[in-house]
């Protein structure tokens, strides 16, 4: 299988650094409020690159940490007059809930940056005593132009970085040797939280800390390294500088980032208030549907976030869930035995479906292609859906399989009250009754992608949960 590499912007063979280990690390969110559907673009789409490398044998060690200490998150606790820690674990449960509603695996470890400090302060005096790093007045600095690769990952110039940053020197930043160095530890302001270390009681600077982590619980030298294209330049790109100068080997294989999701073609900013939270969506829809969306897009083209096309992931949904629900149906009212001849070169035909999806998301994980290939499969099984339970068993499956791959729930995930259920069969007597047989059909499949199976019989309609 194939992944674009940002590091050597192509398509790459993966191959793993050890057998079938994949050592993964994910950079996660700052906590310091409810997550956007920004945020859930990374998990989304990475946790389905890592169900794929689970479903084709890899063992992954998928490590995705929590920003616990920041800026942001200390503003809003004074701005609530709390401390800072209760507002990380605050909207780390809140994280938490929705990534289950979207159905995001827990992470193979989640670390918090505070609870790694020591790990960066280890970090931060390898790097002063190999000559990477200084200490002035209690701050510590990378010297970025000592590292010879700097750049690498975001194929920027340094000399055209050190044009960008004159007018900062101008404005006289103070301590630093050059302007292009960067904080790895700063002495605490009053009212902060902050921790001892040799030069001075403070805080680590955000790089420092995906560095650490991912050392900790993956290795010095790990196979992907993933999360938005906004994180290339600086975050990952100084990650890059401490680990590579720290470790003294190459830090991660394979680099991959996705691109950006954007609100009615705008770039999505919280500034200007153009943004929803996973939790807003939640209100009107399934966060399966989210999902959905998500991965109807390749993780590396933008996309673009809007009423329609969540309404059509919506039904995109609901046609697979209803063909589900169709087939448990009938195979549970099939004829027992194997399959037939005919059946059996039928599994052929759906079996090229399953190889067309494989295909797709060997293809540097194409979702949107692979998608399509599940659609194809949903016809194919409406389509050829009499026969034996071996073989309406077996249509299933596949469905199911590919389904969960990317991680999308389609088996009943509603729960429906019995009175609920009354109501749409009373709307449908009705629709029929008026001749309306198309939303009467309707109302049948949407029962249908709910587990409820309707029968019409002589002395009424009856129906059953499957
Ligand atoms: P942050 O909490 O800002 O560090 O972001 C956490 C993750 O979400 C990072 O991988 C970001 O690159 C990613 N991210 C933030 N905004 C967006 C967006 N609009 N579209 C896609 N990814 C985003
Ligand atoms: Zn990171």
């Amino acid at each position: 299988m194939k992944i674009y590499n940002t590091l050597t912007g192509k398509k790459e063979e993966f191959v793993p650094l050890e057998g079938n280990k994949v050592k993964m690390y994910v950079c996660g969110p700052t906590v310091y409020n409810l997550i956007h559907i920004g945020n859930a673009r990374p998990m989304i789409c990475f946790d389905t690159a890592r169900r794929y490398l689970e479903y084709k044998g890899y063992d992954v060690n998928y490590v995705s940490n929590f920003t616990d200490v920041d800026d942001k998150i200390i503003q809003k606790a004074a701005e609530e007059g709390v401390d800072a820690g209760e507002i990380a674990s605050r909207y780390i449960e809140e994280c938490k809930k929705d990534m289950e509603g979207m159905n995001v695996k827990p992470a193979t470890v989640h670390p918090l940056a505070t609870m790694e400090i020591d790990g960066m302060i280890d970090m931060i005096r390898v790097l002063i005593d190999k000559g990477y790093a200084y200490d002035v007045n209690g701050t510590v600095y990378y010297r970025t132009r000592k590292f010879k690769d700097y750049g690498k990952l975001s194929k920027k110039n340094i000399d055209d970085l050190e044009a960008g940053h004159r007018d900062i020197k101008v404005a006289g930043s103070g301590e630093k040797e050059d302007p292009l160095d960067f904080v790895l530890w700063k002495p605490k302001k009053e009212g902060e939280p902050s921790w001892p270390s040799p030069w001075s009681d403070g805080r680590p600077g955000w790089h420092i800390e995906c560095s650490v982590m991912a050392k900790k619980y993956l290795a010095d030298e790990i196979d992907i390294h993933a999360g938005g294209e906004d994180l290339i330049f600086p975050h990952h790109e100084n990650e890059i500088a401490q680990s590579e100068a720290a470790n003294g080997v190459p830090f991660s294989k394979y680099w991959m980032h996705n691109a950006f999701l954007n609100i009615d073609n705008k770039k999505m900013s919280k500034s200007t208030g153009n943004f929803f939270t996973v939790r807003d969506i939640s209100k009107e829809y399934d966060l399966q549907v989210l999902r959905f969306f998500m991965l109807s897009a390749h993780y590396r083209s933008p996309i673009n976030f809007s009423r329609d096309l969540m309404e059509a992931a919506k039904n995109g949904l609901e046609r697979i869930a209803t063909a589900v629900a169709n087939l448990k149906y009938l195979a549970e009212n099939a004829q027992p035995g194997g399959m037939s001849g005919e059946e059996l070169e039928k599994a052929a035909l759906a079996q090229e479906f399953v190889e067309k999806f494989e295909r797709a998301m060997d293809d540097d994980f194409n979702t949107a292609d692979a998608v399509s290939a599940v659609f194809e499969l949903v016809r194919f099984a409406n389509q050829n859906s009499s026969g034996t339970k071996a073989y309406l068993e077996m249509l299933l499956e596949k469905i199911l399989m590919l389904t969960d791959i990317l991680g999308l729930k389609v088996e009943k995930h509603e729960e429906m009250l019995d009175s609920e259920v009354d109501a749409m069969i009373a709307e449908r007597q009705a629709a029929r009754k008026a001749k309306d047989f198309a939303r009467a059909d309707e109302i049948r499949s949407e029962l249908l992608a709910k587990g409820i199976v309707l029968e019409d019989t002589r002395e009424g309609v009856r129906w059953k949960r499957v």
